[in-house]
């Protein structure tokens, strides 16, 4: 049996005290994790050793007991900045990460209580109508204070393994529960007998092998001007100065909104795909054709981590129904011909049509790029495919519902004003 961790996210609201407890605690961690770095460092230039991880987490227990300033953190919290210090240098020390640095108190944002520490309680339904099953509850953090959490989902909390809570950079807070489950997933073994091949790209966020697409929607193509704005107002604030951090928080409400608005696009595409077809085709994972230059690499870093985050939320709906997903290779599938197979390498980022050289075809480039996905996963792509393109209509209006019931909501839910 395959256990694995899976991460059970909700919001959380607090007073303004709690909140001030909170941030404050942040701080102690981050200048506690810095202290481990720099006593490595003394460790390390004296004996040329490095610290294992008992050591760190007895060292971060000594100087909690040295230093009043760190006994505002719960000692399981401050263990777990030793362990976080410990995970870091890992990485360093394995290739997969830079040399850990010293951390700035305004990206040091988690803080962890393993197993004791918590306790959760006075859950009641508050959901009204379709939002029925939606509850809340009273979560206690040792040292910090009460939390009211939504529960939007059904949480297994004899199985939580660790609470997480998290401050965004905007301001809010979400908690997070790890939960260790057994694998339920099972591929089907019934034969898939539809295929789609998904194309994911910039102009169009996505484009189906059926011929149908999804275009960028207007508020998320303005979210992205807004940030670009920001970027450039935050440029010209002097670092960490007050109207640097005023800046920088209005940037983080406006990534946050901009992540919400896809994940939630992202979960309706997923449940519409999977609810038509029983296999999805996307390319393999190692994001291709970012090796970009000048302005379009910054514009293209603003995409790239969505593209993979589609790509999970894709994989998940399919998955979760017991169907199949089929990463396949992704080199050339833009130059590709789908039906000769021939490659034409004078295709450049700004051609929106596939011309074939080799059989004279000519096809919209990202349609040809999806079908030859479904060719590359063994699937007979249909003799005519679709020459005309239609737009999916806005989600919502296909009687889907995502995740946050298609509406956004920023502001507090009532129950909780005053
Ligand atoms: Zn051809």
């Amino acid at each position: 049996m395959v256990v694995r961790v899976r991460a059970y996210r909700f919001r959380a609201y607090c007073s303004n005290t709690t909140a001030r407890v909170l941030k404050t605690q942040l701080e102690k961690a981050c200048k506690l994790y810095n202290t481990l770095l720099h006593a490595e460092q003394e460790e390390y230039e004296k004996n040329k050793r490095t610290m294992n991880k008992t050591e760190l987490r007895q060292l971060a227990l000594d100087l909690r007991k040295r230093n009043t300033e760190f006994q505002a953190l719960h000692s399981q919290v401050a263990q777990q900045v030793a362990e976080r210090f410990y995970q870091a240098r890992q990485r360093f020390l394995e290739g997969l990460a830079n040399k850990p640095k010293k951390k700035k108190p305004h990206r040091y944002l988690s803080l962890v209580y393993p197993q004791s520490g918590w306790k959760l309680s006075d859950v009641r339904e508050v959901g009204l109508g379709k939002n029925k099953k939606k509850r809340r509850a009273r979560l206690y953090l040792s040292k910090i204070g009460f939390f009211t959490l939504i529960l939007h989902r059904e949480l297994p909390l004899e199985r939580v393994s660790q609470v997480c809570v998290k401050l965004d950079p905007s301001g809010r807070i979400h908690v997070i529960f790890l939960v260790e489950e057994a694998e339920t997933l099972g591929q089907s073994s019934k034969e898939p007998k539809n295929a789609v091949g998904v194309d994911l790209g910039i102009t169009r966020l996505a484009t189906l092998s059926d011929g149908r697409y999804l275009e960028n929607p207007k508020p998320l193509e303005r979210s992205l001007e807004r940030i670009r704005m920001l970027q450039r107002t935050l440029s010209r604030k002097r670092f960490l100065s007050n109207n640097w951090l005023k800046t920088k928080t209005k940037l983080a409400k406006e990534h946050e909104h901009l992540k919400d608005f896809r994940r939630d696009l992202f979960f309706k595409l997923g449940a519409l795909l999977a609810q038509e077809y029983d296999l999805l085709v996307l390319e393999d994972l190692d994001v291709q054709g970012l090796i970009q230059s000048g302005t379009k690499k910054r514009r293209l870093r603003l995409h790239d981590s969505s593209f993979s985050e589609l790509r999970r939320i894709l994989e998940w709906e399919f998955l979760k129904r017991g169907k199949l997903v089929l990463p396949v290779p992704a080199y050339n599938t833009s130059r590709e011909c789908f039906l000769c197979g021939g490659i034409n390498r004078n295709l450049t980022l700004e051609d929106r049509v596939f011309h074939c050289a080799h059989c004279g075809f000519s096809l919209d480039r990202d349609l040809n790029a999806s079908l030859v996905l479904l060719k590359r996963a063994g699937w007979v792509p249909p003799a005519v495919p679709a020459v005309e393109l239609h737009p999916i209509p806005p989600l919502p209006a296909l009687g889907l519902v995502g995740r946050h019931g298609g509406v956004m909501r920023q502001e507090a839910p009532p129950f909780m004003a005053g």
